[in-house]
């Protein structure tokens, strides 16, 4: 019943935006290669055009690209002016997400950095890069690793936004108790009470976690 209604609310909702050619264009590049669609959820995606836009943040860490949709979002906050850096296990992944951006006219501010992320944001710690706004979405056994970097690479008042807060429900259920679960609800728990951060929960869709760092 509830998750009907969810379902009913979100088709509605969407009904009332215009189709977006360079997303559709990123959804059918996903199902044409063969990826996990899994991509960030429309209304997700537009917030963080948002946040980017509404913050004025200028240097952006997205953790896990896939097809390229997230990074359209982000990139379009910065309205020319300012640069994403996105990081991605796969280089076929990168590929696709890459031809995408490039399409949507962003492919000048997007540098894609290809790998595990962890020894990359060791590396880009060691260039002495800092970032205004951080997207995570990607292994859900390293989120907690994630958190850390993205505080350590912060800028003062930093943003840091993270996917999938809920797990499709596996988060809020005692009897779920995998690696990766275990891993986002401390990924949860550290957002919503780690004194080096204030911000909120947004429990819609799969759940995203967005929490400024002070300072
Ligand atoms: N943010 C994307 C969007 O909304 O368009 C979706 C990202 S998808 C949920 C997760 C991505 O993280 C996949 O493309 C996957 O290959 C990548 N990934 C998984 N493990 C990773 C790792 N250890 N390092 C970097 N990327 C990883």
């Amino acid at each position: 019943m509830e998750e009907r209604y969810f379902q009913t609310a979100d088709l509605y909702v969407e009904s009332l935006y215009e189709k977006d050619a360079d997303l559709e264009r990123v959804r059918q590049s996903i199902a044409d290669n063969g990826m996990p669609e899994i991509s960030v959820a429309p209304g997700y995606g537009r917030l963080l055009t948002l946040l980017v836009g509404m913050t004025g943040a200028k240097r952006l860490l997205e953790i896990g690209a896939l097809g390229g949709y997230s990074g359209i979002c982000l990139a379009r906050g910065l309205n020319g002016e300012g640069k994403l850096v996105s990081l991605e296990l796969k280089e076929e992944f990168a590929a696709v997400a890459r031809a995408n951006v490039e399409a949507a006219g962003l492919g000048t501010i997007v540098e894609y950095r290809i790998g595990e992320a962890l020894p990359t944001l060791e590396k880009l710690g060691e260039e002495g890069e800092k970032f205004d706004f951080f997207f995570i979405d990607a292994d859900k056994g390293n989120y907690v690793n994630y958190l850390e970097w993205a505080i350590r690479l912060a800028n003062p008042g930093a943003l840091i936004v993270g996917d999938n807060a809920l797990l499709h429900g596996k988060t809020m259920d005692p009897a779920a108790k995998g690696n990766s679960v275990q891993v986002v609800r401390e990924f949860n728990k550290r957002m919503a009470t780690d004194p080096r951060l204030e911000g909120t929960i947004l429990p819609a869709y799969d759940g995203l976690c967005i929490a400024r760092v002070k300072g």
